[in-house]
């Protein structure tokens, strides 16, 4: 029977990867909401420890992890760490990443080279990493971050729908390779959301305009609207959704 408390999450841990800011710390303060240990994480300790003490004054069960997603020794080194010191991570949200914008035919290697490594290669690094723990346990529930742009393109931003179209092709890979032996392996597509990210959009006026007429919705998204569909996933009302990219996007890929 499903009530109110499937969906809850108590005395499960969570790892969100990049939720020092943005929909990271959106989709942290969600799954704490519901009743999860959260674990932060993010490059920079000063943003982390803010972000952290914001969430514990609301109540919430934080811990904090400060490491790069794309150094996969330091991946292991931290994962090892919290499943030692704080717990076994049931759930794992894949969520760090960041945007290059230029004209394909300029875009410099080094962009290539970063942004594959902070969205693509990361997902694989700390999936693969964390799964280890949860395939000897038999159970785990791991959320990758795509993007609208998972399906949809955008003039100067092909290498981010690379890796995007990329995560969501992993995350059917991982839920065929993984299922088997217990996990659930799902994706969450934002739409446009007014984060740090999307600075450069969310500033100019004339892209806010064709965005809020071009979204079902109209409007942007506010980054706690997707905190429902995170709950939802990590939580017993989806154990048998596997593979599944779940769009949050007020309609976007809805529409032409
Ligand atoms: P954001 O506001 O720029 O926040 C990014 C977070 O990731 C920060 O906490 C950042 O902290 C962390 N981070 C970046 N690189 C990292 C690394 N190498 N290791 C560990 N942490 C790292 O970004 P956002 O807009 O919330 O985006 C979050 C995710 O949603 C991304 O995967 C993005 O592609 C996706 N998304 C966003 C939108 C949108 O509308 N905003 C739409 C679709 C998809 P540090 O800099 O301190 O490391």
């Amino acid at each position: 029977m499903i009530t109110a408390s499937t969906f809850r999450l108590d005395g499960r841990l969570a790892l969100v990867t990049g939720s020092s800011a943005g929909i990271g710390l959106a989709l942290a303060r969600g799954l704490g909401q519901a009743g999860a240990t959260i674990v932060l994480n993010g490059r920079n300790a000063a943003p982390l420890a803010a972000a952290a003490q914001l969430l514990r004054s609301e109540g919430l069960t934080v811990h904090e992890r400060a490491f790069d997603v794309t150094d996969a020794t330091q991946v292991q080194a931290q994962v090892a760490d919290i499943e030692k010191q704080i717990g076994p991570i049931e759930i794992l949200i894949n969520n760090a990443g960041i945007q290059r914008r230029g004209p394909l035919h300029e875009y410099a290697h080094s962009d290539w080279h970063d942004i594959m490594q902070t969205n693509l290669n990361s997902v694989f690094f700390v999936g693969q990493t964390v799964a280890q723990h949860m395939i000897t346990r038999g159970r785990g529930r791991i959320v990758n971050i795509c993007s609208v742009q998972s399906e949809l393109g955008r003039p100067g931003i092909a290498p981010y729908m690379a890796t995007k179209g990329a995560v969501k092709m992993l995350t059917k890979g991982m839920a065929v390779d993984w299922g088997p032996l217990g996990l659930n392996v799902n994706g969450i597509g934002p739409g446009y959301f007014k984060t740090e990210l999307n600075e450069k959009l969310v500033n100019d006026p004339t892209f806010s305009a064709w965005l809020t007429n071009r979204t079902p919705n109209r409007r942007w998204g506010e980054v706690q609207e997707l905190a429902g569909a995170a709950v939802f996933l990590a939580s017993d009302a989806s154990t048998f959704v596997n593979g599944h990219i779940l769009y949050v996007d007020g309609g976007v890929t809805a529409q032409l």
